[in-house]
């Protein structure tokens, strides 16, 4: 990692100390911190009132036991977290992820990122996040259902619609959200659609809102890429993952005339020259919650399979990352240049490594941060919220239009506040300081709390 600000160092270095084998969240604080030096030079005010040393404390921290019963009648036990990290431009937001790597580093990770992304949004939203070391995959609807309504029921009572409001994360889409509303509507005897987002259309769901995080990314690309005077058009885009973001980017990416060549899963990727058939690939996935390799054995003989090797040596124009963290390392930027790809942007949070990210931007490979690029949808999750709290339900075109204007004016943000704090060009600069002076006069503004 790169040498902190010398006043900075003393406050990453208390992180260390008291967040102990936290290795994502130490990451994620050093990331942030590393472009704030001249932020604190120009604002001695942050630094007296100790907003950062407030920030990197989240403001609250729950674990719990889930315990539930699987469907041969044993008992298992999971655990549970949520860290509302802070509340000063609102309700805490934040998904859900339920995945076997989660602990509580990595929820730390996640919701000190989601503050800064939704402070870039505009919208009034805090930072929050949550989960389990709970794994959906290759468990039943019934036990999906049964450890939901248990996470559930010891949750309820941290959450509201002016509280705490989750949403979808690695692991947990509309079915979990389905059922975790189902329980909160059960216990508290109230429906209140703003609790959660990323609910289904016809109870309390926002359209675009399932597409928005990867819709999001695209147009952020599409405005690096209009910036400069080109488009998505004849453009080769490698993507990682096959969820929910990596889908909808890949569709986002066609439509504007693009083309995806490669996506993967935890077991490997396809490489399919003449493009990746997206609804085919999001049948496969959604429907029938299938693997990268039955997509390709139902595709036949266009798609290719690899189960070894890394994704990001696959000649491309424009990289996606968007399965998980530090999934694009050193070695793997080294290919991405060495084939001359051009742009790199996150629709993952903090997908790629420190190291990655140095030896692209030196290389003059244009680099978004999850924060700036995937705040898509948590912008969307925030039109939710407006429509439930109005009685209202806006179309498609019409919601798909304000995610565009969302995404181009964090993109103009970025850039205006690199400019502003002499980096010209550098998304990571204008992400961090956009996101963290909008949080930190805010915090200013509320006192000591
Ligand atoms: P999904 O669960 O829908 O999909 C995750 C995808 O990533 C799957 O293809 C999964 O493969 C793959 N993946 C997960 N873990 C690993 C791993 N350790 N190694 C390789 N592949 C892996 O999640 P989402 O699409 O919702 O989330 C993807 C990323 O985007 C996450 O970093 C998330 O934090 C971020 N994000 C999501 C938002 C949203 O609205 N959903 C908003 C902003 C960011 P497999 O099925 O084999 O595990």
């Amino acid at each position: 990692m790169r040498m902190l600000d010398e006043k900075l160092y003393d406050i990453y270095d208390e992180v260390l100390r008291r967040n102990p084998g936290e290795t994502e969240f130490h990451q994620a604080v050093h990331e942030v911190l590393d472009s704030l030096g001249p932020v604190i030079a120009k604002h001695p005010q942050y630094a007296d009132a100790a907003i950062i040393q407030r920030l990197c404390e989240p403001e609250r921290q729950i674990i719990f036991r889930v315990p539930w019963v699987d469907d041969r009648g044993a008992v298992r036990i999971n655990r549970g977290f949520r860290v509302e990290f802070n509340s000063a431009l609102g309700p805490y937001k934040g998904g859900l992820r339920f995945h076997a790597s989660v602990y509580l580093g990595i929820v730390k990770f996640l919701g000190f990122e989601q503050i800064f992304k939704n402070a870039l949004t505009g919208m009034p939203l805090g930072g929050a996040k949550g989960g389990s070391d709970f794994d959906p995959k290759g468990r039943s609807d019934g036990e999906v259902m049964r450890f939901c309504q248990s996470f559930m029921t010891e949750l309820y009572r941290h959450l509201g619609e002016h509280t705490d409001i989750p949403a979808g994360d690695i692991g947990v889409g509309q079915r979990e959200i389905g059922y975790l509303f189902g329980q909160y509507k059960r216990i508290t005897n109230r429906y209140e659609s703003g609790v959660l987002t990323g609910k289904g259309i016809t109870w309390g769901g926002a359209q675009v809102r399932t597409e928005a995080t990867g819709y999001g990314l695209v147009f952020f690309v599409d405005t690096m890429l209009s910036a400069r005077g080109d488009s998505f058009e004849g453009k080769r885009v490698v993507i990682s993952g096959s969820g929910n973001v990596a889908l909808h980017a890949a569709e986002k990416v066609h439509q504007l005339g693009g083309t995806v060549v490669a996506c993967s899963d935890s077991t490997g990727y396809v490489v399919e020259e003449k493009g990746i058939d997206v609804e085919l690939l999001k049948a496969v996935k959604q429907q029938h919650r299938g693997r990268i390799a039955d997509y390709v054995a139902a595709r036949g003989a266009d798609a290719h399979l690899c189960l070894e090797g890394s994704i990001w040596e696959v000649p491309c124009d424009i990289a996606l990352p968007c399965a998980t963290q530090n999934e694009l390392n050193g070695s793997d930027a080294a290919a991405l240049i060495r084939n001359r790809c051009r742009i790199v942007a996150e629709g993952a949070n903090m997908p790629t490594t420190p190291s990655a990210v140095k030896l692209l931007t030196e290389a003059g490979v244009l680099f978004a941060p999850g924060k700036a690029a995937n705040a898509g949808g948590v912008a969307t999750s925030a039109l939710e919220m407006q429509q439930n709290a109005s009685r209202d339900s806006w179309t498609f075109e019409h919601t798909e239009a304000r995610l565009a204007e969302i995404m181009r004016s964090i993109h103009d943000r970025c850039l205006a506040t690199a400019d502003e704090y002499g980096a010209p060009g550098s998304y990571v600069t204008g992400a961090n300081i956009a996101g963290f002076t909008h949080v930190a006069d805010a915090m200013l503004a509320l006192g000591l709390v």
